[in-house]
């Protein structure tokens, strides 16, 4: 059953059960794809009502860490991890730092970081048993929370998808309905308004709605009231699947661009918001400012360093909406093309240069330094 769904997923290059009995641990590592360098995705810790359940998750997961780093133009391919457990009551010292030496194990080819469930203290321990772990405390050679650069990637996103749509080099005036006031969106509001833009916001926690409201001025409606507000861009910065069948008709926007993971609920509703005529800016593109950061980490860690890869982002959304006017594809599609592109063409590079592990891993002497 295990290699039906590991094809089914996406042809896997190895997936790794970690077993401890005396911690508890039960971990599955799934590494998709190490073309263009080490698979790098976060340890999601969650209650799984199975084995096959978390197995799932993994193995999605790190496919899509793949396409991500490849459309974002970086030397890492993609993994992911899953420890089943609940992250209230089962997390100890000694699972994180089994979990770590498991990592370690695998020299390389995948490096954590910290996911839903798992925190930057979690990740402290797995460093205690292997260098092969990013999103550490800045004190201890990492780049501590990604979100901040996160937000101004989707900024950066912003602003290509402004221009594209609307011709404007300029988010003056421009109006934003913003979901979600967390980590991203928080970060995102307050660069929207220095940028002299409108926004409205909306958060399920009434308490940060009073917060963004009093620091940013921004217009606060309520959480059912957000898709319906008449404006140029709709940046979601919550939840997943915001785009579904319930709510594509609601939408009163031009484009649709936020931090938001899995923003289309199907890939129907990619192609149905082309049909409307909205432009929507693809999710792993637009957000993969945290990732770009982490990378950075791996690189040696500068501020100024992640701020030049986050403004990246710019030019690769517009290569995306470019592709997908040239092609007449939905941007998903057209991102799923540029990120597959790019693979194909280093796997056939790799195939004719040397020394192919020596190269691919370079990039990890930075950590290995940073751990001695
Ligand atoms: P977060 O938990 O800090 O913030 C999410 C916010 O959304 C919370 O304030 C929550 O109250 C609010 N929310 C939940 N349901 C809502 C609803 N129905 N309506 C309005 N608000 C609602 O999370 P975050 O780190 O800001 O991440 C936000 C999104 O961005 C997620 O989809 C995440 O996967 C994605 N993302 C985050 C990062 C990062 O660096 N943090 C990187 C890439 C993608």
């Amino acid at each position: 059953m295990s290699f039906e769904l590991i094809s089914k997923y996406g042809e896997h290059e190895q997936v790794v059960y970690c077993r401890d009995e005396r911690c508890g641990l039960k971990a599955i590592i799934a590494i998709h794809n190490t073309t263009l360098g080490p698979a790098l995705g976060g340890t999601r810790m969650w209650n799984y009502a199975s084995d096959e359940e978390a197995l799932i998750d993994v193995l999605r997961l790190s496919k899509g860490m793949t396409y991500k780093a490849a459309a974002a133009g970086l030397n890492l391919g993609g993994g992911k991890a899953v420890i089943i457990g609940d992250p209230k009551k089962q997390k100890t010292e000694s699972l994180f730092r089994t979990f770590g030496a498991f990592v370690n194990s695998l020299k390389g080819k995948y490096v954590t970081a910290e996911d839903v469930g798992t925190s930057v203290r979690d990740m402290e321990y797995v460093y205690m048993e292997t260098p092969y772990v990013t999103g550490i405390p800045v004190a201890l050679g990492g780049s501590g929370d990604p979100s901040p650069y996160t937000a101004h990637g989707v900024l950066m996103g912003i602003k290509a998808t402004v221009k594209k749509k609307l011709g404007a080099d300029s988010l003056s005036g421009v109006r934003f309905s913003v979901q979600g006031l967390g980590n991203v969106g928080r970060n995102l509001t307050k660069y929207l308004t220095q940028e002299g833009a409108e926004v409205v916001a909306t958060d399920i926690d009434p308490e940060v709605c009073k917060r963004a409201s009093e620091e940013f001025g921004v217009q606060i409606v309520a959480p059912d009231q957000i898709l319906q507000q008449e404006v140029d861009v709709f940046a979601p910065c919550a939840l997943g699947a915001v785009v579904n069948d319930q709510t594509i008709d609601q939408l009163n926007c031009k484009a649709v661009a936020g931090g938001a993971n899995n923003v289309l609920s199907e890939e129907k509703h990619g192609r149905a918001l082309m049909e409307l005529g909205i432009l929507y800016a693809p999710d792993y593109v637009i957000n993969a400012g945290g990732l770009m950061n982490v990378f950075v980490e791996l690189e040696g860690y500068t501020e100024q360093r992640a701020v030049e890869k986050t403004n990246k982002v710019y030019d690769n959304l517009m290569t995306v909406f470019d592709i997908a006017e040239s092609k007449g594809v939905p941007t998903f599609e057209a991102a799923n093309l540029l990120a597959e592109q790019r693979i194909a063409e280093i796997a056939h590079l790799r195939s004719r240069a040397h020394g192919r592990e020596a190269r691919q891993y370079s990039t990890l002497d930075q950590m290995t330094k940073r751990h001695d």
